[in-house]
């Protein structure tokens, strides 16, 4: 064979996997169908083509405004330093100033970062949340850093992107390895570099920050309120009642722990739950606020059958569970399941283990583009990410709006108008599969991307 028939086999392969490689060849974009920013963009353009945006916008949200990558030395315990390279994403800011969390990862990559800011302009649109999208991550693993490391490594980053963030700029929230208390140790350094006259307004700079130092009562448990409230929205249209709801939920931290405890308040029942550590199973259902205590006191879900309820006669109370392999977690029957834990974890492999009849995307991205295809072909409806998790933005922008106007709400009044959001949002969308016939994730992006498009119309392009 020569050289030439063995490659043009495998460029064509290349190009077919994506239905936008023409904009992909115009940027000079590499087309590797394994890339999740490739994969999550190629989606978006199909939704700005049915939706017959003008060319220059689509090029437009190909690319990121603004790649931002630091490097920034941090002194460990040991008295050794230590280089850590973090990463600020700004894909968009027609809408807003962007927006997104900031993850703590050994994983994080530049174009994952770039995936996940893209999806937050199409979160923001869709929850019509006056922002743009934005991401960023520290390359490091935070398990393994102390509480002194880990704040140095907070300070530092943060103090490394600080010019161009901003209330009004860049407004990072927590993700994936960070939590409230980072939050405030941003905010804080952010606060300490600002000028004194505009030291209380920057405490807007970050969202997520503990309610004692101008967080939002409901943020921490938004994103699986937000999942809550779309799926209560949606799944009784499609005859499946909340109350004995049988559902599984992958990953148990915050957006997986607080959906749990949220639809098991409803009447349905967890019956599964997996995490980094292992895999639980009750089909009587987990009692899962004492399964959040065992897992923020050992930092996961395995062992909690050992160590919680497990009885003398073999049988488990609800607080005990089973230990199941992965493979069973997914087989596991279910009404539904929640995706909660990172991206691209459901694959044509376990797409076809899969027992659920709707699946609600908690994570971002948490399904590859071959897993979807597998899960529509079973007859599995995907409730998409950009729709399910946008309670998280949603209270983000609730606090930097009692963050810009020194009032605070009470919690009534943050759940109901974050419910008015994600109904809305979830009725946009289920009119945009009707429109235009296609699955909910295309609807999801051409509802967001309807947004944007008329802003892009109406703003043009300056100069
Ligand atoms: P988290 O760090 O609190 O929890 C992550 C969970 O994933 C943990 O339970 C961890 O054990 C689990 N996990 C990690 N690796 C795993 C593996 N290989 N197999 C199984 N489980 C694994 O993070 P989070 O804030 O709950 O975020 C989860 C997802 O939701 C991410 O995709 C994030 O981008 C997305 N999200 C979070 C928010 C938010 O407000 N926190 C908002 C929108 C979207």
């Amino acid at each position: 064979m020569t050289k030439a028939t063995i490659e043009a086999p495998s460029q064509a392969a290349t190009q077919s996997a994506f239905r936008s490689s023409s904009i992909f060849n115009e940027l000079g974009m590499k087309q590797d169908p394994d890339n999740l920013y490739l994969q999550t963009i190629d989606a978006v353009l199909t939704a700005a083509e049915i939706l017959e945006l003008p060319h220059h916008v689509k090029i437009i949200l190909a690319q990121p405004k603004n790649e931002i990558m630091v490097h920034f030395p941090v002194m460990m315990n040991d008295g050794k330093y230590h280089l850590f390279k973090g990463y600020r994403v700004q894909h968009n800011n027609a809408l807003g100033p962007y927006k997104g969390g900031i993850r703590f990862h050994h994983d994080v990559s530049l174009d994952d970062v770039k995936a996940l800011a893209l999806l937050m302009t199409m979160k923001c649109s869709l929850a019509r949340v006056p922002f743009g999208g934005g991401k960023g991550g520290v390359k490091c693993d935070p398990r393994s850093l102390d509480n002194d490391e880990l704040m140095r490594v907070s300070r530092r980053f943060i103090t490394a992107i600080s010019r161009h963030i901003g209330p009004d700029i860049d407004i990072p929230a927590p993700d994936v390895g960070t939590n409230a208390q980072i939050m405030a140790w941003f905010a804080d350094t952010y606060q300490g570099m600002a000028g004194s006259s505009s030291r209380n307004d920057a405490l807007g700079v970050v969202t997520g920050k503990p309610v004692d130092m101008g967080g939002s009562l409901g943020r921490e448990k938004a994103t699986g309120q937000g999942v809550v409230d779309v799926v209560s929205e949606i799944l009784p249209s499609m005859g499946l009642p909340l109350k004995g709801l049988k559902v599984s939920v992958q990953g148990f931290g915050n957006v997986g722990s607080w959906s749990g405890r949220l639809i098991e308040e409803l009447g349905a029942k967890v019956v599964a739950v997996m995490d980094h550590t292992g895999a639980i199973r009750n089909d009587e259902g987990l009692n899962t606020e004492v399964l959040a205590m065992h897992v923020a006191e050992t930092g996961g879900v395995a062992g909690f059958g050992a160590s919680h309820g497990a009885t003398q006669t073999g049988k488990h109370t609800q607080e005990g569970a089973q230990a199941i392999s992965i493979e069973d977690f997914y087989r596991t029957p279910v009404d539904l399941l929640i995706p909660a834990a990172l991206e691209q974890m459901i694959t044509p492999e376990n797409a076809d283990w899969i027992d659920a009849k709707v699946i609600a995307e908690g994570a971002n991205a948490p399904t590859t583009p071959a897993g979807e295809r597998r899960l529509l072909e079973r007859g599995i409806e995907i409730l998409p990410a950009i729709l399910c998790n946008a309670g998280g933005v949603t209270v983000s922008y609730f606090e930097w709006v009692q963050n810009k106007t020194s009032t605070y709400w009470d919690v009534e009044k943050v759940d109901a108008d974050l419910n008015r959001h994600m109904v809305m949002a979830a009725r946009r969308t289920q009119l945009a599969k009707q429109r235009y016939e296609v699955d909910l994730r295309t609807a999801a992006y051409i509802a967001a991307l309807e947004q944007i498009g008329k802003v892009y119309a109406m703003r043009g392009i300056f100069p």
